[in-house]
């Protein structure tokens, strides 16, 4: 429905739009071109008294072609609008078009609630959490340790929920989710019965958003170290002081393969509390494992006793100078994991990053006997899986080697990718195999 009518355009950004007469009913009465808005010092509202946020061609274009997000210079002036608000979004004529959060300082500043026009109250948050349960449920039966909450990809754009056992751990990305924290907490005890809630907003991202990194409890007690399997190892994480919001359960189906394909002499790189290493320590003669954080390294080898597994030696270094010397010293291995931080935060590092990723896989490949396995990750989302892909073709040239590609994965099914936006498919993780 049209709610807003504007004066036809006369020179651009010409005087402030008469306000919206509502109710103007459905039908194309009117032809009215595009127009661009002054910045507003008060918002426009729409018919049920939300706030209205009006795009230029190019971001109805963007938001018709299914993308979630709309960036700053696709609005059709500034808003006037605080952040955090859940807004109507319209076209440059008014015609309402969708719901979204709306963000002030980020880049980003619409993300996508709904296409149609319905209320975006605490039932609204309450279903899109029990959707997003019942994925899990059916994907993951049995499980108690997984995401719950993917973000955009489970329709509550900048919210992550991490289920551990008895406890969650969650992560508010966006200020429509932050000023919403107490109705996400109350939904999340009346939908879960958690013993506990922890809060591990503490990420540098938030400053795009304006918001500061926080950590703390938000109900019930805090959590001591919690415990979870993963395959044949149980592993024990920190759900408070652990790096994510404890461990990195994108990668848990992969830790599972990776002990499939383990054999001989191992090396995981990048371990942090050894969920590759674990894996790979219940079917190889041996395992090395690189850890550059101290805390990581101990928790490691805490995981490791309490595995009863001997076979694997935690070495506290820089993954990279091993890697090198690895190599001077004409070492070999069987089966190699790579599974580095993100290398590039931004667009303009992604030329590092992929020269970073081309040096350790191309001395991993160097290290591997024939029939070797390297399973090689990434987890920066600057870099897509052709990139990736690319990188890894030109590091085995490099290394004279020939590889197979056995298995082209991704993050575990309770982190769904959303077929409209790839930065969703953050994690490429290949299994390869060298001639
Ligand atoms: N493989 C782990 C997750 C790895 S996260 C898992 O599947 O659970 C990346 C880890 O790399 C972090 O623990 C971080 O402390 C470590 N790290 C970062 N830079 C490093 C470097 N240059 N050398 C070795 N470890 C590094």
């Amino acid at each position: 429905m049209p709610t807003s009518s504007k004066p036809p355009s006369g020179p651009p950004r010409g005087g402030r739009p008469s306000s919206p007469p509502h109710g103007a009913g459905r039908g194309r009465p009117h032809h009215r071109p595009e127009k661009v808005h002054p910045d507003r010092t008060s918002p426009e509202i729409g018919p049920d008294g939300l706030p209205q946020v009006s795009l230029v061609r190019r971001g109805v274009d963007r938001w018709q072609a299914g993308h979630p997000w709309i960036y700053r210079a696709d609005l059709n002036g500034d808003p006037g609008l605080v952040g955090g608000e859940v807004v109507r979004v319209v076209d440059g004529r008014g015609w309402f078009i969708g719901k979204a959060f709306y963000s002030r300082q980020s880049k980003i500043s619409l993300r996508w609630l709904s296409f149609d026009d319905i209320a975006v109250d605490d039932d609204f948050f309450r279903q899109r959490l029990l959707a997003a349960q019942a994925l899990r449920t059916q994907a993951l039966p049995g499980e108690t340790t997984y995401r719950l909450m993917h973000g955009e990809a489970d329709g509550i754009p900048g919210l992550v929920v991490d289920r551990y056992g008895d406890y969650l751990s969650v992560q508010f990305l966006v200020p429509a989710v932050e000023q919403r924290k107490a109705l996400i907490s109350d939904l999340l005890q009346e939908q879960f019965k958690p013993k506990g809630i922890v809060n591990r907003s503490d990420v540098s991202v938030r400053h795009l958003e304006g918001l500061t990194p926080e950590k703390g409890m938000l109900r019930g007690e805090a959590p001591g170290p919690v415990s979870f399997d993963e395959g044949l190892v149980r592993v024990r994480a920190d759900l408070l002081e652990g790096q994510k919001t404890g461990a990195f359960l994108d990668q848990r189906e992969n830790h599972v393969v990776a002990a499939q394909y383990a054999h001989g002499e191992a090396l995981d790189c990048f371990s942090y509390v050894g969920g590759f290493a674990l894996q790979l320590a219940t079917r190889a003669q041996s395992v090395t494992a690189v850890e550059i954080s101290e805390l990581a390294a101990a928790q490691l080898r805490d995981n490791a006793a309490a595995n009863k597994l001997t076979n694997l030696n935690v070495v506290v270094a820089n993954a990279f100078d091993f890697l090198r010397d690895a190599v001077d010293e004409g070492r070999k291995f069987d089966t190699i994991v790579l599974d580095p931080p993100s290398f590039a935060k931004n667009k303009d590092a992604i030329a590092a990053a992929v020269r970073g990723y081309k040096e350790i896989n191309l001395r991993a490949m160097q290290l591997l006997r024939p029939g070797g396995i390297l399973i090689t990750a990434s987890c920066t989302y600057h870099v897509d899986e052709q990139a990736f892909e690319d990188m890894l073709a030109s590091a085995a040239a490099d290394a004279r080697r020939r590889m197979q590609i056995i298995e082209r994965r991704g993050a575990g099914k309770d982190h769904p990718v959303l077929l409209n936006l790839r930065e969703t498919r953050y994690l490429k993780c290949y299994v390869l195999r060298a001639l």
